[in-house]
């Protein structure tokens, strides 16, 4: 547990107590190991002139939505301490309403909601409040003496509570067990369960507090022989992971969550080290390492067998059963399919819609099993019980944010497959299927593919798609990736220069032939095993309006995308009984691709005798086509608009009279 304080960078802010509030809010917002994606809050009590000249007695703390690492000023609603302190001498309040009377005692009303935690923020009576939730002392929570450890290890200075609901019901708890007690005798609390809170009148003193009793707690563990293997001791997998399977897996969760969800499988050490534990069952099904965790992943993972599907079906009618159980007053279900899986022996498998939420499961599962593993080796992992965490899970808070879910964007959660992706259409294509909410892998021989989308939906890389070998390992990287293949947009190419039929020489050919028109057949068959798992899937063919119209000059290209259309319709008819669907577009004019040299550009404007604007919009709309058009067709062709539509040829050219 390291010391992140800097005199030198806290200088700046010496005077400014919300600016200090912001600085050792992101050191341990910083550490992982104290607090992850969201979770965690701090406040500051500032006493502030208002309007009127009155002095008012503020709370600044977290508002909800803000993230500890990169918290500012503007994160820091402030809240009247007056009535917050008002508010824990209630004896009945329920959450939606505690979140209201917050709101109303806030001095601008446009700030973020005041954190959950708030009024307990207020009863501490120190300027500066830190809480997180920090692994080394919810571990050793988690385990059968862990409260007997913690008070010999922390002494009496140290007040050790037992887990409570958090929200008005933990507040009201801390304000009855706090009422009598001399707070200059205190140096924090530990929530059972839950988390750690230090305090002081200073900032810098508050925040090496929370890095003194975790680092004691992390020595505990330590002294006590409890410890991670390391990397080197754990064996790699003996083999390859039947990546089918995955994808079979991915395309149950989505069926059952009812919309497409991405599956991500981890095969690093620490994954392996747990999925290879004995007492799997035991340990991976008892609870998250921190209540609030279960709204990201659930209360347990599903545990996989030689017949992982029937698993996931099995944990979504064990997940209704939990629901039944528990459900004590009206609450509507979550879906019921898991957010993660461990699969034994092969890692582990995480489960949602979306690329970032992928890595925020991923971040805060390998802290739980990490803590697990640690928990075990000092006399068994043991979290809260059920009910307890279905509180949570179901708190009226978060049933409340279920109604207000906006609706997923058109492709939330399919995985596309783009070739020829650096440039042009393709490039584009990427563009327009991440906008609306598809991961990508995007293909190119050029290896500025690999930085080009520097983002976590996007996987590029290098591929000759005129090479099997490439495009199965292309394959191999996205299913392990991402789970899955569901849209298809074969569109690498390239475009020779021209010479007629007599003059054209047999490589021109050949290569046109191979890239154009094989590497396509290649490609779609290496994809047929994994579309026939995907969800709604669909293949789009970018041809040319060369097809219907061909021009003299250009018979290498002009027959090798006649050929990719005759195979997209053969496709059509053959991949149809599996639901997939295989439609071409045939562009024509699209000048902003890399096909389209400047050379290429002025030698076709010359040859009909037109200037280059001229021929740029030589079609009967007298319209530009531009690479982000045939993109947004393109993700149509892919998406609900087009459900009942296969082997159709869609121009994308203006209008062009020989076509029509
Ligand atoms: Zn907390």
């Amino acid at each position: 547990m390291d010391n992140r304080w800097r005199d030198a960078d806290a200088a700046d802010f010496a005077d400014d107590l919300l600016q200090l509030r912001v600085y050792t809010s992101r050191l341990l917002g910083q550490d992982p190991d104290l607090v992850l994606h969201g979770g965690g809050n701090t406040s500051v009590k500032i006493n502030q002139r208002n309007f009127f000249s009155e002095t008012e007695s503020l709370l600044y703390v977290k508002g909800s939505g803000w993230d500890l690492a990169t918290i500012e000023a503007a994160g820091f609603p402030a809240v009247k301490m007056d009535v917050l302190l008002k508010m824990a001498q209630l004896e009945h309040l329920n959450d939606t309403d505690m979140v209201r009377l917050q709101r109303t005692a806030m001095i601008d009303p446009a700030a973020p909601n005041p954190s959950v935690e708030a009024i307990l923020h207020a009863l501490i009576p120190f300027t500066f409040v830190d809480h997180t939730h920090a692994d080394a002392v919810v571990t050793l929570s988690n385990t059968p003496d862990g409260e007997q450890i913690l008070r010999e290890l922390y002494g009496e200075r140290m007040l050790i509570f037992p887990y409570v609901m958090p929200g008005f019901t933990l507040a009201r708890d801390i304000y009855q067990r706090t009422r009598d007690i001399d707070w200059q005798q205190c140096d924090g609390i530990i929530l059972l369960h839950h988390g750690v809170f230090t305090f002081a009148d200073d900032a810098r003193q508050s925040y090496e507090r929370m890095i003194e009793i975790v680092a004691k707690a992390e020595a505990c563990i330590k002294d006590k022989g409890a410890m991670f293997e390391s990397d080197a001791a754990i064996e790699v997998p003996d083999s390859e992971p039947d990546i089918l399977a995955l994808a079979a897996i991915r395309r149950s969760v989505s069926r059952i969550r009812e919309r497409a969800s991405l599956c991500r499988l981890a095969q690093d050490p620490l994954s392996l080290s747990f999925s290879r534990q004995k007492n799997l069952a035991h340990i991976a099904g008892q609870g998250p390492l921190t209540p609030d965790h279960v709204i990201r992943t659930k209360r347990i993972p599903a545990l996989l067998n030689e017949d992982p599907v029937a698993a996931i079906e099995g944990f979504a009618r064990a997940y209704g059963y939990y629901f039944e159980k528990n459900n004590t007053a009206g609450l509507t279900c979550l879906n019921p399919a898991p957010c993660w899986a461990v699969w034994p022996g092969t890692g582990t498998l995480k489960f949602s819609s979306t690329a970032r939420e992928l890595g925020i499961i991923d971040d805060i599962n390998r802290h739980t099993m990490k803590s697990i593993l640690l928990a075990e080796q000092l006399g068994g992992w043991c979290a809260l019980p059920e009910k307890d965490i279905f509180e949570l899970e179901y708190w009226e808070l978060e049933q409340a944010k279920l109604k207000k879910d906006k609706q997923a964007a058109g492709l939330q959660g399919k995985i596309a497959l783009v070739t020829g992706a650096a440039s042009g259409i393709g490039k584009a294509c990427v563009e327009a299927l991440l906008a609306q909410g598809a991961v990508v892998a995007a293909l190119d021989i050029d290896p500025a593919i690999e930085t080009l989308f520097a983002q976590e939906a996007v996987v590029g890389r290098v591929c000759d798609v005129t090479d099997s070998a490439q495009i199965q390992s292309a394959l191999r990287a996205l299913v392990t990736h991402f789970g899955g293949l569901d849209i298809l947009v074969s569109n690498a190419g390239t475009f020779p220069l021209s010479a007629r039929i007599e003059e054209l020489d047999e490589d021109s050919w050949d290569s046109s032939i191979s890239i154009n028109l094989t590497s396509h057949q290649r490609m779609l068959s290496a994809c047929i095993p994994f579309l026939k798992l995907g969800v709604d899937p669909a293949v789009v063919f970018i041809a040319s309006k060369n097809v219907p119209a061909p021009g003299p000059g250009a018979s290498s290209y002009s027959v090798a995308k006649a050929g990719m259309t005759q195979l997209a319709r053969v496709a059509a008819l053959e991949l149809a009984g599996d639901g997939i669907r295989v439609n071409t577009l045939h562009p024509d004019a699209v000048f902003d691709t890399a096909i389209w040299t400047d050379e290429v550009l002025e030698k076709r404007a010359r040859h009909y005798g037109l200037s280059v604007q001229e021929y740029k919009t030589k079609n009967l709309l007298k319209t530009e086509v531009r690479s982000g058009d045939v993109a947004g067709l393109v993700c149509a062709l892919a998406g609900s608009l087009f459900a009942r539509t296969t082997g159709a040829q869609i121009p994308v050219d203006g209008g062009n009279d020989r076509v029509i």
